[in-house]
């Protein structure tokens, strides 16, 4: 049955221009006040499982309510429930932050709602995208011949490189897919044992299998052996497995290791695979004059992936896709039904041509406009910064006998372990410690760091990358550290 409106309630439309703004002004002071103190809040949700769904209804309401209503509950309810990655204790997994003039541009891409799928549909996003992309490509030191598009996210990034590759080397694949063709081998992919689990999940959701993906065994410091590779790939041939592509990391998500694009490359153009780069974290460290070389090699592979959503203080999502073959990716999903098509298509780009998604929101202009915000030189003050606070905390870990330090440190993150000196610890014993250890810093709700496993070893990982993370809060991990491993 149709509803109408209660007598003398709100119209239909949208809310009230003059609520919207005031509702909006609020919102705005609420931001500054929580960018400028995130640290009022413990940095990693203090909630139990179901708190949060406990304590909101089942059922939607029947009747709007007012936004201070709904206001009210965001702040009684849900920001306890928030991680504070925009916290500056915030050492876990990879840090990032979620800058200012970013949170303008999200605000402004909501309220445009553009929908760049054609041209046409937005012009501005579509050709802001080239720009601000051709920018980044620029401050990397990436060659022109890069065409670039933007994603959500890494994973979707690698998974469009891999679907790339296939294209170039199964017959008819878009056509024909694969299953129940007699006329195709087993297809492999590789990748270091340091690589990142998106690359399993492209090999799955594209068709490929996950027994396709092979994994390379690493040199002492966590880089991807190419004598290994090389050795992988003949004995692949040798058993009937077609070699498709090979996805090197430059910015491993443990260690922050560093494969050797340029041997891993040579491999690539002797063999004729697709190599693709997974600089999701560390790409933008080309930025700095002193790490140009992180991306050495990288202009001779098909495609690369670097994310400004993880080091480039972006609002997450936002995921640089570089191609030099994007033509392949076209081929893999250009497909334009008739309610779509326009005169122009042989003039413009249009962004539904590279990519699954049909509509894309307008991630470009937060790029853009904070690129232009910090500048060129902004960027490089505030990279280089982060370095060399997780250089310090890398220093007191090697200068202190009670600690170990369980991986080179070339960016911003540190792994590292408590180890008790002169006591017998078995790796059993030193994992317990350490688990102990991670649980009860966290618990205090300074700070939030996080763990891997390194050959076996339990670490500790310390990652900066927060733009409102000092030294201060740097000293402060260290000596809770010392302080819960009881030193
Ligand atoms: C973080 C990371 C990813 C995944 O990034 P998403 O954008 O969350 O998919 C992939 N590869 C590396 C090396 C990463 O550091």
């Amino acid at each position: 049955m149709p509803s109408t409106p209660p007598a003398g309630g709100p119209p239909p439309g949208d809310m009230d221009p003059e609520d919207f703004r005031r509702q909006g002004h609020r919102l705005v002071d609420w931001i500054a006040d929580y960018l400028a103190h995130a640290e009022r809040y413990p940095v990693l949700a203090q909630v139990a499982p179901g708190d949060i769904r406990n304590a909101l209804p089942r059922q939607a309401p029947e009747q709007g309510e007012p936004f201070d209503a709904i206001f009210a509950d965001f702040e009684r309810v849900l920001v306890p429930g928030l991680t504070h990655w925009n916290h500056p204790g915030f050492f876990a997994y990879f840090a990032i932050t979620g800058s200012g003039p970013g949170v303008l541009a999200e605000f402004l891409s909501a309220a445009l709602n553009q929908q760049a799928m054609l041209w046409r549909t937005s012009p501005a996003a579509t050709e802001l995208e080239e720009v601000a992309l051709g920018w980044l490509r620029r401050l990397m030191g990436l060659p022109d011949t890069f065409e670039g598009v933007i994603y959500d996210t890494a994973s979707v990034s690698t998974m469009h490189a891999l679907i790339a590759a296939r294209e170039v080397a199964v017959p008819q694949v878009r056509q024909r897919g694969l299953a129940g063709r007699a006329d195709l081998p087993r297809l492999r992919v590789y990748c270091s044992e340091q690589t990142h689990s998106s690359i399993d999940k492209a090999v799955i959701a594209i068709g490929l299998g996950h027994d396709s993906l092979r994994k390379i065994p690493c040199d002492g410091h966590f880089r991807m052996r190419p004598d290994a590779l090389r050795d992988a790939i003949a004995e692949d041939r040798a058993a009937g497995w077609q070699p498709m592509a090979v996805v090197a990391t430059v910015g491993t998500t443990s260690t922050t290791s560093v494969d050797p694009v340029p041997a891993i490359a040579d491999i690539c153009e002797a063999e004729r695979l697709w190599l693709h780069v997974d600089a999701a974290y560390a790409g933008v460290a080309a930025i700095l004059p002193d790490h140009r070389e992180v991306l050495a090699g990288a202009d001779r592979a098909d495609s690369l992936v670097v994310n400004p959503h993880k080091w480039l203080f972006t609002p997450f999502d936002l995921s640089a896709f570089f191609c030099r073959r994007m033509d392949i990716v076209r081929a893999a999903f250009a497909l334009t039904p008739e309610y779509l098509k326009t005169t122009d298509a042989a003039t413009v780009r249009n962004l539904m041509d590279t990519g699954v998604q049909l509509g894309r929101r307008f991630r470009a202009l937060k790029l853009w406009m904070i690129l232009r915000y910090f500048g060129a030189d902004g960027i490089r003050v505030r990279l280089a910064e982060h370095i060399r606070l997780a250089q310090l905390f890398a220093g007191w870990v090697d200068a202190d006998s009670d600690f170990e330090r369980l991986a080179p440190v070339p960016f911003s993150v540190v792994c590292f372990r408590v180890k008790p000196a002169g006591r017998a610890l078995s790796e059993a014993d030193l994992e317990a410690l350490n688990a102990r250890i991670l649980d009860e810093v966290n618990r205090t709700g300074e700070i939030f760091i996080s763990h891997t496993r390194l050959d076996g070893r339990y670490a500790l990982r310390l990652a900066v990358g927060h733009l409102r993370t000092t030294e201060t809060h740097v000293r402060r991990a260290w000596a809770l550290t010392r302080e819960k491993a009881g030193i």
